[in-house]
């Protein structure tokens, strides 16, 4: 099927939708981007997403391509014309182009951002297969920049990451900086020890998850223990259970660390209770 997405105030088929080669996302990275997923046809913590691209351009001087209630309007939109009932919308504002390539940023008086935004379709995203079977992480080093609160697209890193799970026979990496673990390479990481949840505390090290934020206010008001510290991976290998909080895939279980299997191997208690109340809590909520 042919998409329907949006690039600079139109709505186009896929197939027509163009952009630049000189387009600073294309050449430099120099773009952000927000993942928001869809759950009933409804878009989950949109609010959240806003909130963090707004943080996003403004750590790095870009200029807003519009109001949150313009985006609001073209998230929905889209989820109208492709007929998303579960699944992604992803959003990307670069920094434009200027007709040529230079280090030095174009004047921001003629050169607007670029927003593209389209949608994934995925059936069956809150029951997801994987989320019963739990997932499997290696750990790698951590070699990103420094700011990692910014969301940048600047991914190759992480999907080198990724593909060296999958070399290794796993499905994710936690990254270690300093001998601490730091993140998932899409996702923010947990263990859960004789029942206290542990996660490293924001800072500019990881990207402030906008499901971490809702999973630990719900984590704390279900009366579950939560501490924000660094931690090890083996302290996570030695854990009860583990799991990462993401946009795209909610609350994953964690079932395995860089070998070690965590408990008997299949998605903790714990994890499936956040699931549960963070897909109930995001679908009351959903605009
Ligand atoms: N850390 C990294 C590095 C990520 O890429 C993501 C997903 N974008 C997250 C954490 C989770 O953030 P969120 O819950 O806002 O999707």
């Amino acid at each position: 099927m042919t998409r329907t997405v949006y690039v600079n105030g139109e709505y186009l088929p896929e197939t027509e939708a163009k952009i630049s080669i000189f387009d600073r996302g294309f050449l430099m990275a120099d773009a952000v981007y927000e993942v928001t997923s869809v759950l009933d046809g409804k878009l989950i913590d949109f609010e959240g997403h806003a909130v963090r691209l707004a943080r996003s351009l403004k750590e790095l001087d870009m200029q807003t391509p519009c109001t949150k209630e313009e985006l609001l309007e073209i998230h929905r939109q889209l989820v109208a014309k492709n007929d998303i009932v579960e699944g992604l919308v992803y959003l990307q504002v670069s920094r434009g182009s200027d007709g040529d390539r230079d280090f030095a940023f174009p004047d921001p008086e003629t050169t607007k951002p670029t927003l593209v935004l389209f949608t994934q379709n995925k059936p069956g995203l809150a029951n997801s297969p994987a989320s019963q079977k739990g997932a499997k992480v290696i750990s790698i080093d951590d070699i990103r920049w420094g700011r990692r609160d910014i969301k940048t697209v600047q991914l190759l890193y992480p999907s080198m990451g990724k593909m060296m799970a999958k070399a290794a026979g796993a499905d994710d990496a936690w990254m270690i900086e300093d001998g601490y673990v730091t993140e998932g390479t899409s996702n923010n990481a947990y263990f859960v020890k004789g029942g206290k949840i542990v996660t490293r505390p924001l800072s500019t090290d990881i990207l402030h998850g906008i499901t971490r934020t809702a999973v630990l206010r719900l984590a704390k008001e279900a009366q579950m223990e939560v501490e924000e510290r660094l931690f090890t991976i083996d302290e996570a290998k030695e854990a009860d259970e583990a799991f990462t909080t993401s946009a795209s895939a909610f609350v994953m279980p964690v079932v395995e660390i860089d070998g070690a299997v965590l408990g008997d191997g299949t998605p903790g208690p714990i994890a499936k209770r956040l699931r549960e109340i963070y897909l109930d809590e995001s679908l009351k909520h959903a605009i």
